[in-house]
């Protein structure tokens, strides 16, 4: 199957469906209230029914594929949702939900809150630690102009602050920080790094406390000085990242506001972390976010305590 605009899961209902099912349920459909599989699930067929429904014999509920997903009690069609989603996962900066909103005529305020959907299925649930004994993690932070296009390094107590822990050739993780600190940057390198690591930043006040971290080794470039590269030291994964990253939020999502950059984040970290250099290419990528959308919902009527990341 191919992953451009020809294939017909982006047109046809049924055949989206059934590709959507694959991604879901691998192994046949599971009830998404009581878990139960196999013979206690009999799909409904026949005019009485709407296609895709499913009854449960254990708990005697009935479901579809998007039950308990983000994709739950959205009237835009399957087919839609999946365009959008390869839409956002092909782009390499992103797209915008004008953009979908035009390519696939629907109103932007649907485009708007399905791109969020998307956005949390793309959010990682992991929670393993990077690096490992002899393994490079680099560290680093930027800071994202807000809404209002004023420029916010201005000291500790700016609010737009992304931090990102890559392990060289393996993946990233990203967080939105409300000050980068010491004690920050203390947190979220010992919850997320391997302690046999080899850590790597620049010479930013936050990260000069020699050992401060816990972890084996802690080398360092001094920006400041003109240094980048010294041997293997440098942080320069991290600023190839930012730099698609800026050229993004800056580019193609123009009114990011702080609320919602956590959202963004997970966005560039899941296409980072399904690069064509680990092996992805558009079709894979798309099929990994599909299998992201259980077990996550986000209506936007009750407060998203869903949305926080897990790293952070
Ligand atoms: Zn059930």
């Amino acid at each position: 199957m191919t992953a451009n605009l020809q294939n017909p899961i982006f047109t046809d209902e049924t055949k989206a469906r059934e590709w959507l099912e694959a991604r879901v349920w691998p192994n046949g459909p599971v009830c998404p209230h009581c878990g139960a599989t196999g013979d206690d699930v009999t799909a409904l067929n026949g005019k009485a029914h709407r296609p895709g429904l499913y009854q449960c014999s254990q708990c005697r509920e009935q479901f579809t594929v998007t039950v308990k997903t983000v994709f739950e009690r959205s009237k835009i069609p399957l087919s839609k949702w999946l365009a959008a989603l390869f839409l956002l996962t092909a782009s390499k900066k992103g797209v915008s939900a004008h953009q979908v909103h035009r390519s696939l005529g629907i109103s932007y305020k649907s485009s708007w809150f399905m791109m969020h959907r998307l956005r949390e299925a793309l959010r990682s649930d992991s929670k393993g630690q990077l690096g490992g004994p002899g393994k490079i993690v680099e560290a680093d932070e930027t800071f994202i102009v807000n809404k209002k296009g004023a420029p916010v390094r201005t000291g500790y107590a700016h609010k737009m602050a992304v931090m990102s822990l890559v392990e060289r050739d393996g993946p990233i993780r990203s967080v939105v920080l409300d000050r980068v600190n010491r004690m920050e940057v203390n947190r979220v390198i010992r919850r997320n790094v391997h302690a046999e690591s080899r850590l790597m930043t620049d010479a930013a006040a936050y990260y000069k406390a020699r050992n401060r971290f816990g972890i084996a080794e802690h080398e360092k470039v001094n920006h400041d000085q003109g240094e980048y590269v010294h041997g293997d030291v440098h942080v320069n994964t991290l600023e190839g990242y930012y730099s698609i990253f800026k050229r993004g939020m800056k580019g193609v999502y123009q009114h990011c506001s702080e609320q919602h950059l956590h959202r963004y984040v997970s966005e560039f970290d899941f296409r980072y972390n399904t690069r064509t250099r680990l092996g992805f290419n558009d079709l894979m990528r798309a099929e990994k976010a599909a299998e992201g959308i259980k077990g996550k919902r986000l209506t936007y009527r009750r407060p998203a305590k869903l949305a926080q990341s897990p790293a952070n």
